[in-house]
């Protein structure tokens, strides 16, 4: 007899198992379906390898300045690729055999198999069909490989890489070009150009990170350009040729050579299996509304699949948005007006709602406060003093509508803004705040004071 679940999620990344946990935590009968290892892209394949491998370069990079800090050093400082792959698969491994753990615990049914949706109540695994009222597909994305000639070849051949395989390259690259200044750019840029290698970022727009606040991109494009990494923008790949990638930039053609090429260019989302379900699309994406329903009943679409943004905290929200409301349980819907995204660099940049031309072209009368990290203590007590954080308000009541933060741990400071602009809190709630000191945090309290009037320490 068939098995029947109140809910099948199909995909067991960040979004997938949230939403499975979630709902079987809110007295569902849940399965999960996953093809590979449950964590998804995040935790197998993006930001948690990533991360072990940004913080092997830091204390790569602190060691090489311990003088700076009074620390002698007379031995060489170096480095070992293959005990810095081995800890990222150590803490990879650690994560997803939690999130296994999390499912069983909470009594979640994982298949282990590639899963056809063939309608709102019949999904298929491995020859057997799951009975279901509702469907959560949460099957993410994959990284483009660019229809360029010579990259389909250069990819079999391992010369030509996505992050994915970039996160297992068994011999370390002197050189490697990264095509696409997005965040997966930048982030590799930063840990290759760290351990030495050269790098060289092709981009074709007229900067990296084209998303983000104008005075974030200018400040983090100089800091790469300062450590010796090349920017090249309005440049766009003509060709490949094993280790030679021509690109033309103001009708000129160039060709440079690197160990290894690395496709930063974006995703698309994961599709195989809906073929049956018609569901209404946007582009490669799946169409949703705000409680990540489809067009067809019965059906939710979560995360990278619905390409709103492609980035696991969403999915995660999203996912516990969808189930609340299969279940009529909670209220919630999304907002996507108050989305923080982190870029882990050196420093890095966090940033949520609207940037300065986005306030501009929506009319809104608006006003901003800019703080430098110089200003706070315990930051040049840390060694830091690179950065900044841009606050912005309306004019007036004061309303946080977007905050910009280039610093060090700028991605744990964000979640302050994040919680204020859930609050609709203003510049005054923010400085009202008592903020503890020595910290960085205050950092955003000078931020709120200078919106108000003016900071203290600046
Ligand atoms: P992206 O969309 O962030 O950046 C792609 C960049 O490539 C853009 O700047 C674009 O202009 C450029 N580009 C596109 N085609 C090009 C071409 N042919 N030649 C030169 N440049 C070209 O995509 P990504 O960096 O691949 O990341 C994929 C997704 O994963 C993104 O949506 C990102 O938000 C997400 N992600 C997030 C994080 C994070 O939050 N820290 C980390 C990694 C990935």
């Amino acid at each position: 007899m068939a098995k029947t679940y109140d809910i099948v999620v199909v995909g067991g990344g960040p979004g997938g198992y949230v939403a499975a946990i979630k709902g079987a935590q809110l007295g569902a009968k849940v399965a999960l379906v996953e093809k590979e290892v449950v964590g998804g892209i995040c935790l197998n394949h993006g930001c948690i390898p990533t991360k072990t491998f940004l913080k092997s370069a830091k204390v790569y990079k602190t060691l090489q300045h311990a003088n700076d800090y009074g620390v002698t050093n007379s031995g060489t400082v170096g480095f070992d690729w293959d005990k810095i792959l081995s800890r990222k698969n150590g803490v990879v491994k650690q994560l997803t055999n939690g999130v296994a753990f999390l499912l069983k615990k909470n009594g979640v049914d994982v298949y282990n198999g590639f899963g056809e949706v063939k309608s709102a109540s019949e999904v298929v695994v491995n020859g057997e069909t799951l009975q279901t009222k509702n469907v959560i597909i949460a099957t993410g994305a994959t990284a483009v490989v660019p229809p360029i000639p010579g990259v389909k070849e250069a990819y079999e051949k391992g010369i030509v890489v996505t992050s994915r395989e970039l996160l297992n390259v068994k011999d370390y690259p002197k050189s490697i070009v990264i095509v696409g200044g997005g965040v997966i750019g930048v982030e590799f840029a930063t840990v290759f150009n760290s351990f030495g290698s050269k790098v060289t970022i092709i981009e074709m727009m007229d900067g990296i990170l084209p998303t983000m606040d104008d005075d974030v991109r200018q400040a983090y494009a100089k800091t790469l350009k300062r450590d010796g990494i090349e920017i090249l923008t309005k440049a766009e790949v003509k060709k490949v040729n094993d280790h030679k990638i021509t690109y033309s930039f103001e009708g000129v053609e160039t060709t440079i050579e690197s160990d290894l090429i690395l496709m930063a260019v974006g995703t698309r989302a994961n599709s195989k299996g809906l073929e049956h379900l018609n569901l209404e699309m946007d582009r490669a994406n799946i169409k949703t509304n705000e409680y990540l329903q489809t067009n067809v009943k019965g059906i939710y679409a979560i995360g990278d699949v619905n390409g709103k943004y492609m980035l696991a905290h969403v999915a995660e929200h999203e996912g516990v948005v969808a189930v609340e409301h299969i279940l009529g349980k909670g209220h919630q819907k999304m907002n996507y007006d108050q989305i923080p995204s982190c870029i882990y660099g050196s420093p890095e940049i966090a940033a949520i709602g609207l940037t300065e031309k986005e306030a501009k072209a929506r009319g809104i009368d608006y006003k901003v406060s800019k703080v430098p990290l110089a200003a706070i203590g315990k930051a040049l007590a840390d060694g830091e003093k690179e950065g900044f954080a841009k606050l912005i308000v309306d004019k007036k009541y004061l309303e946080v509508i977007g905050a910009h933060i280039y610093a060090y741990n700028a991605t744990e400071l964000i979640s302050e803004y994040s919680v204020a602009m859930k609050a609709e809190a203003t510049a005054y709630e923010m400085a009202h705040a008592v903020h503890p000191h020595p910290t960085l945090s205050e950092l955003t309290l000078e931020a709120a004071l200078g919106a108000i009037d003016k900071p203290i320490h600046v």
